[in-house]
């Protein structure tokens, strides 16, 4: 099983330089790029007769190699990867569009989602350093997966990657003023037959393989467990929501492109990356912790747009997207031989009662108990709901 993995780089000023030019050239091949591939696609509207084959990134490679790379110098500077990749990506960007499945491919502006990704042997060298061709060794600051396999009865830990593993490319972005480098590898998945033998690093064998729970998500709490368990997720960032517009609003009237406002936008884009992470830091915890606990997690399918219009998810599901939260438990049951079961969005969750099954005709948002008037039952609205979702599959 795919793993990715993403992590903050230490670098030099001489790296920092480095990747800055290969984040140049790798936008430049994809604006080039996109230009000339929206040419053909208007040349080809306006001239329905003599159409253009639109180009594949190969095709889009040799030209740019024939037509931009003997005028750019500095595209020999880096890695000749990077490019390539750059322009794989446009194409794949145009597939999702033709297929209806994204918009239109977008021109990249320097400073904004800066990203590169370099093809060839990535090796970890150690716990803290990563070998990427061309730009050569960079420092981590976060313990890479190398070299602690084997922790329990002599299986293959998952998130230990063993020298011999081969990973084929890596991406590096930045954020605001700092650095990830992010790859995919390869780890043993558990099966269910052998989840009570190996845990992951770290942490303690899962205490009852077959416990079933019913995930209830919320508009307060983040989401209420079968099991009475109410996780209310973090409040923290509220605080930093305030200061963030805030300071949107104190520096409206900064000249755009001046010193100030470089220093004012740094400071925003901070301050946006610790929210994001604030919010993505509670979503991998809850995704962890039901993985990690019950032997079968039941979710409800979500209508996704739906949801955002009536804001009726906490916001770090709303803003992660229903979608990421059934992405990292999908993973994560997978990693830990848990089954994820998917509730049919039109299965009554809350409006039946959990104790004696009779169905409510109505039943309004702000009700915030279930009272049941066939037998006078009275319980929680959500707890109601994720009990009844644990119930599907037992
Ligand atoms: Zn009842």
């Amino acid at each position: 099983m795919l793993l990715g993995f993403k992590t903050e780089l230490k670098l030099n000023n001489q790296q920092r330089i480095a990747l800055t030019k290969h984040c140049g050239v790798a936008r430049h091949a994809w604006n080039w790029g996109l230009g000339l591939t929206k040419q053909i696609l208007d040349h080809n509207q306006a001239n329905p007769e003599a159409k253009i084959k639109f180009p594949s990134a190969i095709d889009l490679h040799k030209w740019l190699v024939v037509l931009v790379k003997s005028e750019h110098e500095w595209y020999y500077e880096v890695s000749k990867s990077t490019p390539q990749q750059a322009l794989m990506a446009l194409r794949e960007s145009w597939k999702r569009c033709f297929n209806k499945t994204a918009g239109v491919p977008r021109f990249k502006k320097k400073g904004r989602r800066d990203s590169f990704t370099l093809e060839g042997t990535v090796k970890i060298l150690g716990s803290n350093k990563i070998q990427v061709p061309v730009i050569g060794v960079l420092k981590t600051y976060e313990r890479l997966p190398f070299g602690f396999a084997v922790p329990y009865g002599g299986k293959p830990s998952c998130r230990a990657v063993s020298p011999q593993v081969l990973i084929k490319s890596c991406t590096i972005s930045r954020q605001a003023d700092r650095w990830f480098i992010s790859f995919r590898f390869d780890v043993d998945q558990q099966t269910a037959e052998n989840t009570t033998a190996v845990p992951l690093l770290g942490e303690t064998p899962r205490p009852d393989c077959l416990s079933v729970v019913g995930v209830d998500l919320g508009v307060k709490n983040l989401c209420t467990l079968s099991t009475g368990e109410v996780i209310a997720g973090a409040k923290s960032y509220k605080k930093y929501e305030a200061k963030l517009s805030r300071m949107q609003w104190l520096n409206r009237h900064k000249n755009i492109g001046s010193a100030n406002w470089k220093k004012a936008q740094l400071q925003i884009a901070r301050l946006h990356r610790k929210i994001a992470n604030i919010r993505k830091d509670t979503l991998h915890k809850l995704t962890t912790l039901l993985a990690k606990n019950h032997g079968t997690v039941v979710i409800e399918d979500l209508n996704v747009s739906g949801m955002m219009a009536n804001h009726k998810l906490a916001k770090a599901i709303a803003d992660m997207g229903f979608y990421e939260f059934r992405r990292q438990l999908t993973y994560k049951c997978t990693l830990r031989g848990s089954k994820l079961v998917v509730v049919d969005r039109w299965f009554p969750s809350s409006k039946t009662c959990s104790s004696c099954g009779t169905k409510k005709e109505a039943l309004s948002l702000n009700e915030r108990v279930f009272c049941c008037n066939h037998c006078g039952f009275e319980i929680d609205r959500d707890l109601n709901a994720a009990i009844n979702l644990s119930r599907v599959v037992s």
